[in-house]
């Protein structure tokens, strides 16, 4: 077991000091005397120089994969063997990860808009400036483990991020993404939401990449299998780990599909209120005008099921696996494959 140092004076954290440290940092809570304790890992490889990695798990804390992933990881990892900085949160919402729920139950904010965080706002956005101001400029990459909670979707599995306009940073986040191995990676929107994380780092400059891993509060076996397995490989590629990137489902016969979802009308909303019966797996191919769904309206009788067709072709990235379906919640998004 590691030794655990609790830290209310966040200055007091020492990033450089050599091999492994392990944190409890402590934001105060903002009706009540008390302590969310963010769990933070501290290593510097003994090997030598290198570049920094930052993983984060549980910004939402009902995704377990990124949690059960980095955890697993932080105890294995030998900073004997290592190079360079890496730092590992893996509940950064930490009243959100206990209580199992997308938000905080102290302040009812989501860390995942709460970016760049405040140093006088409420706790999430307190230790999102941490991470903002302690974290991001200490490292070269960011990786930050997703899924779909208990929101009732479902994403096929992928990799993450949003459109770059700068060629360099573009070609090395396809690059890392595609270490997941899941079978797609998404270029997103970033209209649909603001104040990510991910956005805070790739203003900074930071190559940065999310992903989805799982859903419904579960522990989706493959889903941590590439989540584990990709964070290593992304300490291989640049030379923290010894060791060689390996494929983590080398059955399915192809690389990651790079595929987009940039604009807001790819992000399908229910039209009403009903019951999703899906027609296809989630990462199936479909064309433009296609039956996927189904909802059912039950409260009427008389209505037959209304039929959900795509869009254009592409691939399912996400569609319901909760059967009720809100009007309004993104129902659908088919994303396009792009060249590489
Ligand atoms: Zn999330």
């Amino acid at each position: 077991m590691l030794d655990v140092r609790t830290v209310h004076y966040h200055g007091s954290i020492d990033f450089d000091r050599p091999g492994k440290s392990l944190y409890e940092v402590a934001f105060h809570y903002d009706g009540e005397w008390g302590n969310a304790l963010v769990p933070l890992v501290v290593i510097n490889g003994e090997a030598g120089p290198g570049p920094g990695v930052a993983v984060f798990g549980g910004t939402h804390g009902d995704e377990y994969e990124g949690q059960v992933a980095v955890w697993r990881l932080m105890h294995e990892l030998d900073p004997t063997l290592m190079r360079g900085r890496l730092l590992m949160l893996p509940r950064l919402n930490t009243p959100a990860c206990i209580a199992g729920t997308r938000t905080s139950p102290k302040d009812g904010a989501n860390m995942n808009r709460a970016f760049p965080g405040n140093p006088r706002g409420t706790l999430t956005s307190r230790i999102a400036h941490f991470v903002t101001t302690a974290i991001l400029p200490r490292v070269d990459v960011v990786l930050d483990i997703h899924a779909a909670g208990r929101g009732g979707q479902q994403f096929a599995l992928c990799s993450s991020f949003h459109p770059i306009a700068d060629p360099v940073q573009y070609a090395e986040m396809v690059k890392v993404a595609s270490l997941f191995d899941t079978p797609f990676v998404m270029i997103y929107s970033s209209e649909m939401a603001s104040g990510l994380l991910t956005d805070q780092a790739e203003a900074m400059g930071k190559v940065t990449i999310g992903g989805e891993f799982g859903h419904s509060g579960g522990v989706l076996r493959q889903g941590v299998a590439h989540a584990y397995q990709g964070i290593k490989n992304v300490l291989h590629h640049y030379g923290m780990l010894p060791g060689s990137i390996m494929p983590v489902d080398p059955s399915r016969g192809h690389p990651p599909r790079l595929v987009a979802a940039t604009s807001l009308d790819d992000y399908v909303p229910a039209p009403v209120s009903g019951y999703f019966e899906p027609v296809y797996e989630v990462g199936a191919a479909v064309a433009a005008g296609e039956l996927v769904g189904r909802l059912y309206d039950f409260e009427r009788v008389a209505a037959p099921p209304l039929e959900v067709r795509a869009p254009h072709d592409g691939y399912i990235l996400l569609q319901p696996f909760a059967a009720p379906t809100a009007k309004g919640v993104t129902m659908l998004v088919i994303a396009q494959e792009v060249a590489l």
